[in-house]
């Protein structure tokens, strides 16, 4: 396929090029932007006019140097061989496309899209969203044959935009319900996705029932039917294998799969778990679940938030240091749909003594607790602080225990092992085999993440423990 009738070079060696707000033409979606999206639908083959290309809205020649603007792109496809289970999958496969462009970059799905046009690509003539579309077109075709016919259109107006929007957020409900009601004991065969590896090589998703893939495009179905048109594609087939243990989600097909997929790197995952073996993160994970050790519990903190967590950390800032393919005790990108699922990090919390992950939740930003909110149990729901409620730790602290959130029942048994472990400091000695945890504060003395070593050896001539003192927030 051919690009040179085009005045930007497009192929994969341009994914992950970054474009810096100085060096872009225009942004378009993004978190500045209330409504953008990007949606694929399967239609008739008698609805689609083949190599279409509608733009509703100001193109890029129209728009201001440096302004942001919404996006819409509505990607509609027909062949004979396709479903409707498919559409999530080559809905994914847009933000690969889109990165494919020299001069273009593309972040996260669904209604988080976020481009951006560099000004490079806009003085080489890449002037107008119409081209866009035509390489989504030739791409979508040219890569998955099974498409017979593709048009696109592109919303760049917020009145236009509207309508839309609201259908594929209903289609994403749609897709996310249909999810919810299957559990990994239910199905005989899970799925992996390779998709992100360009970003971070020894990334791989596990797509269980419960696990939906993090960026939260993709569930079970989805990847069922993927796995079915393009078995050698970048989602595929992971045997299950054996359960070793059903509380944390630990497969021998899975670990397997993962030793093979990320190049050695990884090969045990316990899938329900931010603490121990955790699933890896790349970087397009809708939400960051961060364990916060002052309150042995978890803070979970969305894409979207217009505030910084409990722990005094950003998204973005957790973000870079949860991605990039590796293991991240206390550190663990999720998808939404993962948070309503009753196995979601329950390894953590039963170990803890608590009935599921749900209940060692003790904070989430407002906006994103919203969203969940018909999914918490009942007996929590209110327990769970946001930034309305608490501003630092000490105020968690006390609200937790104001409201009996049943992590405050695990409290005790914790001082006992800080009491253990200051005994074993100040021997200072060879420490026989077992299991040790420490905790290590994060930026500000809030936040931080616990390092828990399994049959460990410790040898260390002195111990030093410096204490940080956590800044307080001023409420504003
Ligand atoms: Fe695939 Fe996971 Fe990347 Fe989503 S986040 S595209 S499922 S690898
Ligand atoms: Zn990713």
């Amino acid at each position: 396929m051919s690009f040179s009738d085009l005045p930007v070079d497009v192929g994969p060696v341009y994914e992950g090029e970054r474009i810096r707000s100085k060096q872009m033409y225009v942004e378009l979606g993004g978190p500045k932007i209330e409504k953008h999206f990007e949606l694929v639908k399967v239609r008739d083959v008698k609805k689609i006019k083949d190599g279409h290309v509608e733009l509703h809205g100001p193109d890029l020649k129209d728009m201001e140097q440096g302004g942001r603007y919404p996006i819409g792109i509505l990607v509609e496809v027909a062949g004979e061989q396709l479903e409707e289970d498919l559409e999530a999958v080559f809905e994914r496969r847009i933000h690969e496309f889109c990165n494919f462009v020299n001069g273009i970059m593309h972040l996260n799905q669904r209604y988080t899209n976020w481009m951006r046009v560099s000004t490079t690509a806009y003085e080489k003539g890449f002037n107008s969203l119409e081209l866009l579309g035509t390489i989504l077109i030739r791409l979508f075709k040219a890569e998955l044959p099974i498409i017979e016919k593709c048009q696109v259109t592109i919303y760049t107006d917020a009145k236009d935009i509207e309508e839309p929007y609201e259908m594929a957020m209903s289609t994403y409900e749609k897709r996310d319900e249909r999810a919810r009601g299957l559990h990994d004991e239910d199905v005989d065969m899970f799925y992996g996705c390779v998709l992100c590896q360009s970003f971070a090589p020894t990334h791989v998703c596990c797509i269980t029932p419960d696990r939906t893939s993090l960026c939260g495009s993709i569930n079970w179905f989805d990847a069922r039917a993927a796995a079915k048109v393009d078995p050698k594609g970048p989602i595929f087939e992971v045997e299950p294998g054996e359960c070793k243990h059903d509380v944390a989600g630990e497969y021998t097909g899975i670990n397997e799969m993962m030793a093979k997929r990320s190049l050695g790197e990884i090969d045990r995952v316990y899938l329900y778990s931010a603490m121990e073996f955790p699933h890896t993160s790349c970087g397009c994970f809708e939400a960051v679940d961060f364990y916060i050790p002052e309150v042995n519990g978890h803070g979970i903190i969305d894409r979207n938030a217009d505030t910084i967590a409990i722990n005094g950390l950003a998204f973005s800032a957790m973000a870079n240091q949860t991605g990039g393919g590796k293991q991240m005790p206390g550190f663990n990108g999720i998808s939404l749909q993962y948070i309503s699922s009753p196995k979601f990090q329950q390894y953590d919390a039963i170990e803890e003594g608590l009935d599921g992950g749900i209940y060692q939740t003790v904070w989430m930003n407002s906006g994103l607790k919203e969203r969940v909110q018909e999914f918490l149990p009942e007996d929590v729901r209110d327990k769970i602080a946001t930034e309305q409620d608490v501003s630092d730790i000490n105020e968690l602290k006390q609200w937790l225990e104001e409201k009996e959130h049943p992590v405050v029942q695990t409290w005790v048994e914790e001082e006992e092992e800080e009491y253990e472990e200051d005994e074993w400091e100040s021997e200072g000695a060879m420490v026989p085999m077992g299991t040790q945890t420490m905790t290590v504060p994060g930026v500000g003395g809030a936040g931080g993440f616990k390092i828990i070593l399994k049959n460990c050896k410790i040898h260390a001539e002195a111990v030093i423990i410096k204490r940080i003192d956590s800044k307080k927030k001023k409420k504003k």
